[in-house]
């Protein structure tokens, strides 16, 4: 108000709380805390007379009260919106418990009506109910409008009898009383000793800070208004108050605004809270009251609509708060799928790009198979025609081989006919030599006898020795080539032996044998043959081919020297 601007210390030290006390502690700008009753009170002094309206126009709480400072400073509806819509909201809240703790008939005064539509109510349930208030313009603004009765106040000055009413309702008064102990003692003296006080007023909690009622923007902040609200009491700070002018049973009832108000029934007896039952009986009994009763029962059913609805709500949110987290979980199983989508696409290039590369790889292998498969049928068909030759080549060796065999066997029959004549032709010598010796012993006898009687005959002899000899010589040496020219054909049938030898390895050893034999033969034969020789070149057996009684026959092999078959 007119309060010249002070630092809060300065403040603090002139100032005393309804309760006496003047320690404070900051609490914002322009409050301070009780330290003795906890009471949240405004620092500056507020002159008592503030509740009186001489000048509707001038003064605090005149005309402009309601009709211009509750809108610019606060953003309330004006009063005449105020008249109608309070009524089905707080008036309804309040009229429950007036009718819990003092039902009509009853006589009751509310104290700050301002438009009065809670008096209009509450004589609409069947009260006998007054209102008081400081602006004669809104006390006519009350009459005016519901009819009822309005008193200018203060209630100080209110001319009515002591213990005259049943109740009265302070609403949204008792912050606003510059001594709110000397007021609440005034409507004690107008109250019956059972009389009820009814209040709602700022509930201020001890046990938040300022600071803290900043941070958490809280509404109770909006109760901090200066020069009007002087004190906010705590609960436990109104029931000091209350207790200190002997009203000392409270009950403390739900508040309709409960984030900033508490709303209370204090009386200085035990408090009666009736039955719902006794209450709707009293409503009943009167039109009007049946008429208030329906407007409880519509606010009751709205209220629990409204709680159910709330409820609905609170687990919409809950359940919002699951979806939101569900979704950011889908949200993040989706990137985390998507991540996988992507490595997989490009796993799968990948593979198919080392498939791309295999095939070329595989397709150059195959090209070089093939390559060596051609290589190896041309090398195949080289080695067939190879087989071939070589079959024919074998064929054409045994054919030779067999033709080369059938020779040799005629060969070794040829060789075998031979060989028997000469065995033949041997025993046929051995037996003429044998004769031979005979009659060459015989011979010698003879001739030992003769040569005593033929010495003279040996000159003569001697002449035709040497003419002999030189005949010997040229048949000598004649005999001589006949040998070489036998060794010669020899020599080449054993090298024939030889080859054939080879040839055929099961004719070898047999042939072999054959020509071992053979061997043997010949130079059996060959010995006869030289010792036939021996004594052809013996000059006394020259001598005896003179002789007459030796048969032609012998004599003739004789002069051959050869073996002539003997037949
Ligand atoms: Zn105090």
């Amino acid at each position: 108000m007119k309060a010249v601007a002070q630092p809060q210390a300065a403040l603090a030290a002139t100032r005393r709380c309804w309760c006496g006390a003047s320690g404070f502690v900051p609490f914002g700008p322009e409050y301070g805390e009780c330290r003795t009753c906890g009471t949240l009170v405004y620092l500056k002094d507020t002159p008592p007379e503030q509740l009186l309206v001489r000048d509707d126009e001038t003064d605090f709480y005149g005309k402009k009260y309601w009709l211009e400072r509750q809108q610019a400073a606060f953003g309330f509806p004006d009063i005449h919106a105020r008249s109608r819509n309070d009524l089905p909201e707080r008036n309804l809240h309040w009229l429950r418990a007036l009718l819990k703790y003092q039902p009509p008939p009853a006589k009751v005064l509310e104290v700050g009506c301002a438009h009065g539509s809670f008096v209009a109510l509450m004589r609409q349930a069947g009260y006998q109910a007054e209102g008081l208030e400081l602006s004669p313009w809104v006390v006519a603004f009350g009459q005016e409008t519901f009819g009822i009765p309005v008193h200018v106040g203060p209630v100080e000055s209110l001319d009515m009898p002591a213990a005259s009413l049943d109740a009265i309702v302070l609403m949204d008064v008792l912050e606003h009383l510059p001594d709110p102990s000397a007021t609440m003692r005034r409507c004690l003296q107008l109250l019956k000793p059972a009389g009820l006080l009814l209040v709602q007023t700022p509930c201020f909690r001890e046990e938040v800070s300022y600071a803290a009622l900043v941070e958490s923007k809280d509404p109770f902040l909006g109760m901090l208004i200066p020069e009007e609200h002087i004190y906010l009491f705590s609960q436990r700070s109104v029931t000091e108050l209350f207790r200190r002018i002997g009203a000392g049973h409270i009950a403390f009832e739900p508040a309709i605004f409960a984030q900033y108000d508490m709303f209370l029934a204090v009386s200085r007896e035990p408090l009666e809270a009736r039955a719902s039952e006794k209450v709707e009986s009293a409503l009943m009994a009167a039109p009007g009251g049946r008429i208030a009763l329906a407007l409880l029962d519509l606010r009751e059913s709205t209220r629990q609509q409204i709680e159910s609805l709330t409820r609905g709500l609170e687990e919409a949110r809950v359940e919002a708060a699951q979806l939101r987290e569900n979704h950011a979980s889908a949200m993040q199983q989706i990137q985390t799928l998507t991540g996988w989508v992507h490595d997989a696409r490009a796993d799968a290039a990948a593979a198919l790009e080392s498939m791309h590369s295999q095939a070329a790889a595989h397709a150059s292998e195959v090209a070089a198979f093939n390559g060596m498969h051609e290589s190896t049928v041309k090398q195949i068909e080289t080695l067939t025609g190879w087989v071939h030759e070589a079959r024919a080549e074998a064929s054409a060796a045994k054919e030779s081989i067999s033709s080369q065999a059938a020779t040799h066997a005629a060969e070794v029959a040829t060789f075998k006919d031979m060989h028997a004549d000469a065995v033949k032709q041997i025993a046929a010598l051995t037996g003429l030599l044998q004769e031979a010796r005979e009659k060459g012993s015989a011979l010698q006898n003879t001739m030992e006898e003769q040569t005593k009687a033929h010495a003279a005959q040996m000159a003569e002899a001697r002449a035709s020795y040497a003419a002999l000899s030189d005949g010997m010589e040229k048949q000598k040496s004649a005999d001589a080539k006949q040998i070489a020219e036998l060794n010669g054909l020899h020599t080449s049938a054993v090298q024939q032996i030889e080859t054939l030898t080879g040839w055929v390895h099961e004719a070898r050893e047999a042939n072999a044998t054959l020509q071992s034999a053979m061997e043997e033969q010949k130079n059996a034969q060959a010995r006869e043959v030289a010792a036939l020789q021996g004594l052809l070149a013996r000059p006394m057996l020259k001598f005896a081919l003179g002789l007459s009684n030796i048969p032609e026959r012998v004599r003739g092999r004789l002069r051959s020297g050869t073996a002539d078959e003997p037949r």
